[in-house]
């Protein structure tokens, strides 16, 4: 272990790939931010930026298609951005590198390494055949692999991980619903999506997050498929349980403002 301080150096391919696999609300998370201070719209999440700690508006924003970062306050050193490797070092105070091996060993995504003159090739190759501790690590993979595909829009991939984590990690079932339903909500599978949240809900035992999650992503497929009264009913179970949860509030005005909105068309047609 002595020797993983801080002097390694990655390949530029392999800490693009694990930037582009992390979740960037987990790793807000992670940068200790409760869920409800973040909001995601579309492709972009929006926070109370980490770095010169804002406290009155969300200057931060980051690019989910890519995984960058950027902070809108010219003096803040996240003004020109980068990637979320970069925002982990520098809140955390950690350097680039540690941050890759952190992220690396969370997510169970390997590193290559640029090799330097007189580097060790002997610590490389540690797939040793007999290891009886590496199933759980191999499991745990089939879902992050899926999460990693799925980040770089290789949908069908990342729907066979899934499948195969599904029978591998019991454990993640519910997560694996949620990333299922995600797939077939970019893919255009509205009735495929809904059922993969449905199930996700149907999960007994996990955190209250988890399943606000899945209720709002349950919402989006409905209004995203034009059934806006199923949508409008789960927005605003979800509205009751947390106000404040991502934009949720707003979903539920608009929702209710379309809801009303035919009637009266209605009745002016019969006078005309
Ligand atoms: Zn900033």
């Amino acid at each position: 272990m002595a020797e993983q301080k801080s002097g390694k150096e990655f390949s530029n391919d392999s800490l693009t790939r694990l930037n582009i696999s992390i979740d960037a609300k987990s790793l807000m998370e992670k940068l200790s931010y409760r869920p409800e201070a973040i909001e995601i719209v579309e492709d972009k999440l929006r926070a109370f930026c980490p770095i010169h700690q804002d406290k009155n508006f969300r200057t931060f924003t980051v690019d989910l298609k890519n995984n960058h970062f950027k902070c809108h306050y010219t003096q803040c050193d996240g003004y020109k951005g980068g990637n979320l490797l970069y925002l982990y070092s520098i809140v955390q105070k950690v350097s680039l590198g540690e941050a890759a091996m952190y992220w690396s060993k969370t997510l169970n995504i390997p590193l290559e390494e640029v090799k330097k003159e007189g580097a060790a090739l002997a610590e490389e190759e540690e797939t040793s055949a007999a290891a009886p501790a590496a199933e759980k690590t191999v499991k745990e993979n089939h879902f992050n692999k899926g999460v990693s595909f799925y980040t770089r829009n290789l949908l069908d991939e990342a729907v066979k991980e899934f499948e195969i984590a599904k029978t591998d990690d019991p454990d993640k079932e519910l997560q694996i619903h949620n990333m299922l339903g995600l797939c077939f909500m970019k893919q255009g599978s509205y009735d495929k999506a809904i059922d993969e949240f449905k199930k996700g809900l149907q999960c007994k035992g996990y955190e209250e997050k988890e399943y606000n999650g899945l209720q709002y992503n349950l919402g989006r497929v409905y209004e995203a498929s034009g059934k806006m009264k199923e949508a409008l009913e789960i927005f605003q179970v979800l509205f009751k349980k947390d106000p404040k949860y991502q934009d949720v509030e707003q979903r539920v005005k608009k929702l209710e403002a379309a809801e009303g909105a035919p009637a009266p068309r209605k009745i002016k047609i019969s006078y005309v």
